[in-house]
């Protein structure tokens, strides 16, 4: 395992914002986790623990270690008639984990297919497509405590997770180092296809009973149609999440615009599409400098080269001042800032 100085992050993140680490890592067998947590880079430096960089804004350069996860594997643990255990290394990319799935008929997690990054990230915002969250499926995941270097499995009901949220991004924040999740999945067709987007696309092309690679062909395409692609024009998908508001709140707000869009998730929680508060806002398709908002997508903050994280997060904080200042409403970053 080798350390290296001064390692650039430019081509490790998806907004493509120049900076770089004091000290990167690549860990690749399990005996890296414990020969990392006794090296004097790991444990006298600030850390930071960084799968596909999708979800990422680093503001500067990172003055610790980066660590990246590349360990490796995906293995069933159990099966009947029904359903399937399925063991994923936090290492392994999402979509192949996902098409590995797909591909052996494991039910579950087909709508997610094509979010971008890691395994080991995926719980840290409980991921979210097509009326899936990650939550749904998943029974454990395998944590390293970064002090004490001890390993301990956190059960579904432990990680506390919520919309784009988990015990991961609280109290447990830059914690430990996600080495693996436990997923459960189905051996029995169980096609979630109610969210409307997808249902229509399917209709459209004729599919009344979709099949497993179906449903994630139709994902896949619909992302394709949907969101800039970052090798093309840097972004890390919604800069910002949605918004969840109580009910008084939205009654008020549905008098005042009654076009606002709001749905409701499985939990019956509403939310407001933040993408419309910044589309009424005027800053779909702005551009200032190298950032700007994109044409089509009034959450994808986009990166049109050369831009610090610097520059992306004065342009952010605009936008959010300026929904504030319309609607009285205050949005937040999904994008993971770090310092
Ligand atoms: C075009 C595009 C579309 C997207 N669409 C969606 C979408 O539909 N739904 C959705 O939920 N997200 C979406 N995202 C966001 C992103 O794909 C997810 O957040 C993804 O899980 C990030 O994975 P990553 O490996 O790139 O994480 P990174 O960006 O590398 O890291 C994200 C956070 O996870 C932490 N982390 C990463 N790996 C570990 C680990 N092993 N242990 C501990 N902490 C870790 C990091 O420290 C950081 O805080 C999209 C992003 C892009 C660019």
């Amino acid at each position: 395992m080798e350390i290296k100085r001064d390692y650039d992050l430019t081509g490790l993140n998806t907004l493509a914002v120049v900076a770089k680490a004091k000290f990167f890592v690549v860990l690749e067998k399990a005996s890296d986790i414990v020969e990392l947590f006794s090296r004097s880079e790991f444990k006298g430096n600030k850390r930071f623990f960084l799968g596909g960089g999708s979800n990422v804004l680093f503001l500067n350069d990172f003055d610790g270690i980066v660590v990246q996860n590349k360990l490796k594997g995906i293995d069933i643990i159990s099966e009947d008639d029904v359903s399937v255990r399925v063991k994923m290394m936090g290492g392994e990319d999402w979509h192949e984990a996902v098409l590995f799935c797909v591909n052996k008929n494991y039910w579950g997690i087909e709508n997610l297919s094509l979010v971008p990054g890691s395994v080991g990230a995926a719980p840290i915002q409980n991921i979210g497509a097509y009326g899936t969250e990650l939550k749904d499926t998943l029974e454990s995941v395998e944590v390293y405590d970064v002090e004490s270097g001890e390993k301990r499995i956190l059960a579904l009901s432990e990680c506390k997770f919520g919309y784009r949220d988990s015990i991961f991004k609280n109290s447990a924040k830059g914690k430990c180092l996600i080495s693996a999740i436990n997923l459960k999945l189905s051996k029995i067709p169980k096609p979630n296809i109610s969210y409307k987007i997808l249902k229509d696309y399917l209709e459209k092309n004729n599919i009344s009973s979709p099949s497993l690679k179906e449903i994630s062909d139709a994902v896949c395409q619909i992302r394709r149609s949907k969101l800039p692609d970052p090798k093309v024009i840097p972004n890390a998908g919604s800069f910002f999440k949605n918004l969840l508001v109580d009910s008084a709140v939205i009654g008020s707000l549905k008098e005042k615009y009654p076009d606002m869009p709001t749905f409701k998730d499985d939990s019956g929680v509403t939310k407001i599409s933040t993408a419309w508060l910044i589309e009424q806002c005027g800053w779909k398709g702005k551009r200032e400098g190298r950032v700007g908002m994109h044409e089509r997508q009034a959450l994808v903050l986009v990166n049109y080269g050369g831009a610090t994280g610097e520059e992306i997060i004065a342009f952010a904080k605009k936008i959010i001042a300026s929904v504030e200042e319309k609607f009285k409403l205050a949005i937040v970053p999904e994008v993971n800032i770090i310092e």
